[in-house]
């Protein structure tokens, strides 16, 4: 399911959207080149979640922890590429916080079965598009609802 945004606000509603329907425990992926709109996405999904403190991109601390209506977990896997160390993952996705992981394929093997995949692409300066991938029927239910918001025809 492709859902297309023509401004860093748009993007910030979607994930606002996607922020209202998640649950403890639920864990998103981020994938996108530099510059995509991924750190944008998951600032607007952190603060929907109650975070108030500013939610910066974590590529040197890997880990960062917030404290909102529940827990959030921003993962940037970037400078884990091609290591297979467990910095306790589980802890994280298993856990009663929401968990968003930016280049979540560097520790493809730690991720949980049941998530939510996102795409993110370039598509002009101002332009992107947002793939979701749902990965449980939780999150199938939850794209629909995203269909249904921002697919008209
Ligand atoms: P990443 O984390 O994927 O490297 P960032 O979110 O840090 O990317 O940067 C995305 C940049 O693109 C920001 O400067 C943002 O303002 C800009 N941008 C322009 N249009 C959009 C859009 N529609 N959605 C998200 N970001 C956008
Ligand atoms: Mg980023």
């Amino acid at each position: 399911m492709k859902i297309t945004s023509n401004s860093p606000e748009t993007t910030g509603e979607l994930a606002a959207f996607l922020a209202g329907k998640l649950q403890p425990g639920d864990v998103l992926t981020l994938e996108g080149d530099l510059g995509a709109g991924k750190t944008t996405f998951t600032k607007a999904l952190g603060a929907a979640l109650g975070v108030t403190k500013t939610i910066n991109s974590p590529t040197f601390t890997i880990i960062k922890e917030y404290a909102g209506d529940l827990p959030f977990y921003h993962m940037d896997a970037y400078r884990l590429e091609d290591t297979e160390e467990d910095l306790g993952f589980e802890e994280y996705f298993f856990g009663s916080g929401v968990t968003v992981v930016e280049w979540a394929s560097y520790i493809e093997d730690f991720l949980p079965e049941e998530r939510l995949d996102i795409r993110v692409s370039y598509e002009g300066e101002d332009a992107r598009s947002f793939f979701f991938t749902p990965r449980s029927s939780h999150f199938e239910t939850i794209c629909e609802e995203i269909t249904n918001e921002y697919i008209s025809d």
